[in-house]
């Protein structure tokens, strides 16, 4: 009768409710434990970069890398970004240890130049915090100038979400950097639901179209993809497709003269020395 089914309402709305409070509890005791030996972390070198390669989609040569930073935590072993990366943004560790993904790769870029590996860029995430961080620009430079990199080698990624957060602010930021002489790209772009006009008055070079319409190419026939490369195009910006994984998105992104890609169809990020080996065979073949 109604009196039961009421009881068993609440009852089940009270065991919902111990289940959410239940999940809150792991997640924030796991968020506190992933923030207490992230302080160490730094300190005892825990920290290292993958670099997944780009490719110019014409020629099928590497052209530089995205450094992604990895956690090889001593018990959980290789963690990726998802899972430390908000959690160093609520607690600001993000700004020193943007700071040494930074150091690290521009300093093994450099290295490679100097072993003879000429690649044109090195693609660094900057995020949401670091960017707006007072030193951030200054930091740049200093790094620059401490390892011997030639700016138009660094290619600072930032979201376009967080370039749209305080528009103003960001593009004082971004002309600050533009005047050092680092390349500028729009990470995932497409995602940030901006307005297309404001964005694209910043001062930036590159478009990094965001894998959620690469990964479309084979569902609905990829129309934002080529949208955005026509746009691209058309007003010089570089445009760099990520999240590439199969043979049809390449073909794809090929016959929409899509400047660079970057992906699992080629290679995932790869250690210092594998991605070594890999540029050294100058190109990927793009057979199609
Ligand atoms: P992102 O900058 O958009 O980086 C691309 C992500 O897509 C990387 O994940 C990469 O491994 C992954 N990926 C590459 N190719 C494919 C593919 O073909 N298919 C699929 N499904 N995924 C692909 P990762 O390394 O886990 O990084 C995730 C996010 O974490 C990055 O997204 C970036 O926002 C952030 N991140 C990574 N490294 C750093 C860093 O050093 N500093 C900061 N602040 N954020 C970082
Ligand atoms: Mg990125
Ligand atoms: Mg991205
Ligand atoms: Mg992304």
């Amino acid at each position: 009768n109604a009196d039961t089914a009421m009881y068993h309402a609440k009852e089940s709305g009270r065991n919902n409710y111990q289940f959410f409070k239940h999940a809150m509890n792991v997640r924030a005791v796991e968020r506190q434990v992933i923030e207490s030996s992230l302080w160490q972390a730094l300190d005892r070198h825990e920290f290292i970069l993958h670099y997944q390669p780009k490719l110019n989609l014409k020629t099928g040569a590497v052209t530089g890398a995205e450094a992604l930073v990895r956690w090889q935590h001593p018990q959980w072993g290789l963690t990726l970004p998802e899972r430390f990366v908000p959690v160093a943004e609520e607690c600001g560790l993000i700004v020193p240890l943007g700071r040494w993904v930074l150091r690290e790769a521009c300093r093994q870029t450099r290295r490679w130049q100097e072993q003879g590996l000429e690649l044109a860029s090195i693609a660094v995430n900057i995020s949401a915090l670091e960017f707006r961080h007072a030193d951030f620009v200054a930091g740049v430079q200093l790094i620059l100038a401490e390892t011997d990199l030639p700016p138009q080698c660094l290619q600072l990624e930032i979201t376009e979400s967080v370039l749209m957060r305080d528009a103003d602010i960001s593009s004082g930021i971004l002309q600050q950097l533009k005047d050092i002489g680092v390349q500028l790209a729009v990470d995932d772009f497409g995602t940030g639901y901006s307005s297309l006009s404001y964005l694209l008055k910043f001062p930036i070079d590159v478009l990094k179209i965001d894998k959620s319409f690469v990964h479309a190419i084979n569902a609905n026939t990829g129309i934002i993809a080529s949208a955005m490369i026509a746009m691209g195009a058309s007003l010089h910006y570089k445009v760099v497709a990520e999240g590439v994984e199969s043979q049809a998105q390449l073909v794809f992104l090929k016959r929409e003269q899509c400047d660079e890609g970057q992906g699992y169809l080629f290679s995932r990020g790869l250690l210092s020395e594998q991605f070594a080996r890999l540029f050294l065979h100058k190109s990927v073949p793009l057979d199609c």
